[in-house]
Parts: structure tokens; sequence; C-alpha cells
């Protein structure tokens, strides 16, 4: 029996290892996979809080203990977590505020992170001469471009990307489409919603599963949530030994993976005070926390399009750890930010600090502005979940300037795009990937 089982949050006597849970993604009864119970975490050993898969080793130990994956640990976060992910001060700001910097990976948002480490896993759990395992994304920006850069040019995985037409920025849309190889974006002429419903009837449609081995790369899969915890884990020990004092977070959230991953380092142990959340329009989460009804949406279009979740997806994880809002309502709070606020808010933090946000991580910066000034006093952290010049269109106007292009970025856009147009329909997502 492994040491951390994983089940599903519909039906708790589905118990699984954890290289099931990674590579099935979705419970067979359409659940999420939760742990059974957190592991232990040894907080005597050593680690380094700078470097991440030193952290990785030392947070995910337990979640790994006995499984298949157990020996592999350090060698998948060597591969999948070298990015750097700085906690840094806001210098011109007189409170002691951060921000825990995410976007330094090879497509410039946080998604690089659990795509890296998901890949390193699938690829280690891989049979020898299985027929390629074909991954389905449905995509509204940036998870689409990291799953994209995760698992190019691996000769076991075939990548399919389904995107909406005309609702990804200009760079979003050149960092789905211009890998070739083992990577095919289709272009649909229809929402986000739409994507996503083709990716699940592709899921259950037989035929199609007789021809592919379909599997998924969605926040819902645990290996995208597990090395998300780390860069908590780490930040927080640095905040922690430099001041004493638990550092609180303040993360743009749409489908909640983020925010996930952050109440389970804190379930281990790391010292992580307040987790707050900063949502667009998109305002299920404030509101279901302020009345107790739980209303999923449709979604709003925004400015933060990768926020723009109306049902998020891991509700369902949250729900099954607090079944009541009260109990939710201790975990953490939430705020929601419009459009306007958005902007005024990317302007005079260029103005006052010097620092250049994207729309989503604007979000997180002006609900720390709402803070009460006695709340200030103590150190938070704004998560900063993508590098302002994916939405330089956005951006730029605002601050006046032109934002730099981060070179792992720049040599994307460089690159030649290819993508093939469909409607929003699984017969012609079928004939596209035969
Ligand atoms: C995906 C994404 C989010 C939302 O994260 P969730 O884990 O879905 O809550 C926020 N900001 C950016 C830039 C993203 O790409």
């Amino acid at each position: 029996m492994p040491a951390v089982a994983f089940v599903s949050t519909r039906n708790s006597s589905t118990i699984v290892s954890l290289s099931e849970a990674i590579e099935r993604g979705l419970a067979p009864d359409g659940g999420l996979f939760m742990p059974q119970q957190m592991p232990a975490v040894d907080h005597s050993a050593a680690c380094d809080p700078q470097r991440l898969p030193s952290v990785a080793r030392k947070a995910l130990a337990g979640f790994f203990e006995d499984d298949r994956l157990q020996s592999q640990l350090p060698q998948i976060a060597d591969a999948a977590l070298n990015i750097e992910a700085p906690t840094t001060r806001v210098e011109k700001s007189a409170a002691p505020v951060h921000v825990l910097e995410l976007f330094h990976g090879p497509t410039a948002a946080f998604k690089d992170f659990g795509a890296r480490f998901l890949a390193e896993c699938l690829q280690r759990l891989q049979s020898p001469g299985a027929s390629p395992t074909t991954i389905l994304v449905a995509t509204s920006g940036d998870t689409g471009g990291a799953v994209a850069a995760a698992f190019h040019r691996r000769p076991w995985a075939r990548v399919v990307i389904l995107f909406p037409k005309g609702l990804v920025s200009a760079r979003q849309e050149q960092q789905l489409t211009c890998w070739g190889d083992n990577v095919c974006a289709l272009r649909v002429g229809g929402t986000f919603d739409d994507c996503q419903r083709m990716v699940k009837e592709a899921f259950m449609d037989l035929q199609l599963q007789r021809q592919h081995r379909f599997s998924s790369a969605n926040s819902i899969n645990i290996g995208r949530l597990l090395p998300q915890l780390v860069y908590y884990a780490a930040s927080s020990l640095q905040l922690y030994q430099d001041s004493g004092v638990k550092p609180s977070y303040i993360i743009p959230s749409g489908n909640l993976g983020n925010v996930c991953a952050a109440l389970w380092a804190r379930l281990l142990g790391f010292p992580i005070g307040r987790i707050v959340l900063a949502h667009n329009l998109n305002r299920a989460v404030p509101d279901y926390l302020q009345s107790g009804v739980w209303q999923p949406r449709k979604s709003i279009l925004t400015l933060a399009s990768a926020m723009d979740v109306g049902n998020p997806s891991n509700m369902e994880r949250l729900h099954g750890a607090y079944t009541s809002v009260d109990a939710l309502r201790e975990q953490l709070s939430a705020d929601s930010v419009d459009d306007a606020t958005i902007q005024a808010r990317i302007r005079q933090d260029f103005l006052e600090w010097g620092r250049e946000w994207c729309p989503h991580t604007a979000t997180a910066a002006e609900v720390y502005r709402r803070l009460p000034a006695e709340e200030r006093k103590r150190p938070w952290v704004i998560v900063a979940t993508a590098h302002p010049a994916k939405f330089h269109d956005v951006v730029e106007p605002l601050i006046g300037r032109t934002v730099t292009v981060p070179e792992s970025l720049a040599r994307l856009l460089d690159l030649p795009a290819q993508c093939t147009d469909i409607p929003p329909t699984l017969a012609a997502l079928a004939a596209s990937i035969r």
C-alpha cells in the first residue's frame, strides 16, 4: 500500500497510487484525484529555498513514497523545476510587500512549472513500445503554450491544442502555433467553453478512444498541482527565515489550481499566513464566500483572460476538502476586480513602484491595495502569474513604453506559425487528428 493514496472527489473508495492518478488525469467516475491525507514533511531536513529542485525533494517526498516514481523524484525535479522563481521585495513601498515571480519559464507564465513536471512524470511512466499518447488541451491562453513547450519533440507524445479563434492575445496565439513536429494547433471557431466541451466529448467517444491513447494535461491533473506547491514552500521558507513572520499570498485565480497548491503547501506545514484570491469579473468564488450559495455560471470575457472561468474545475477539490462555506471561509478570502481597475492599477504601480504587471497580476496588486493599513504592516506576497510582455497590447499603452521581451519568449515569437481552422464540433476534431 502506498504511503499516500489518492482518492476521487466523487467516491472515496476509488483508491489509486500517485502514478495512476497522474496517468489517468481524471478519476473514472469523473471526479478529481485528491491525496487521501497530507503526507508528513520532515521539516528538519535541509533544503535551499533558492532552488526549487531542492525544495521539491523535501516537500514532495511523502507524495512519492512507495510509488513507481519514488526513486525518480530528484531527476524529475531537476529536469522540470530548473526555473527561477524569485520572491522580490517591492523596494519603493514602505510596507513589506513582495512579488513571487512565476514568469521566468519558457512560455513566461506559471503554467510552465506544472506542464514540465507532468511531462517528466509521464515520460517515466511510458511502457516501452506503446503507441504514442495523444494529449488533448483546451486552452484560453497560457496552458496550451506551456504544454506544447513541455512536450515538444518527446517522441512518445502527440499534443493537440484547441484554442478559440480571436479570443487569445496575438503573442499567446504565436506561442500556441509556433511548434510543429509533434504539436498540432487547432483554431476553433467558437469560445473556450466550446474547446473544453470538444475535449470532453473526445474523451468519452469510444471509437476515438480505440484509435488514440488520450491523456489530459489540464490543471485537473494532480501532476500539475504538486510542482506548484513547491514554489509556495520555497517562497514562504525564504521570507520566514528573513523576517520570522509567516507571509500571506494574494493569488490571481481562475480554475483555482494555483490556490489548491497554496492550500496544500500550508497544510504540509510550510509557513504561509493568509491566502487571498484575486478574481476578475468572473465572481463565482467571491460571491459564494459572501452568500454561501455555489452558483457556477458562464464565463465573462475580461482583460485577464486566463482567469475567465465561470465554473472553476478545482472547486470540486475545495468542496471535497471543506464541506461547508464556513469551513472554506476559514481557509481563504476572495475579491474581484473589474477591467477599468486592472488598467488603473497597471498604470499606477508602474508610476509608483516601477513595476510592470500583466493584467492577471494586476488583480492581485489591486486586492493588496484594498487591505486595511494595519494588515499591510505584515509581509504580503503578490503572485505574478505571467510576464507583462505576453500582454503588451494591454500593458504598453497604459505605461507609455514598450515592455522588454524575455529572451526565451522572444525566440518563440520569431518562429514560423502554423495552425488549422476548424468549426466547434467533435467531428471536425476527429477528422483533424486522424
Ligand atoms: C492560468 C492562469 C491563471 C489562473 O490560474 P488557476 O490555477 O487556473 O486559478 C492566472 N493567471 C495566469 C497568467 C494564468 O495563465
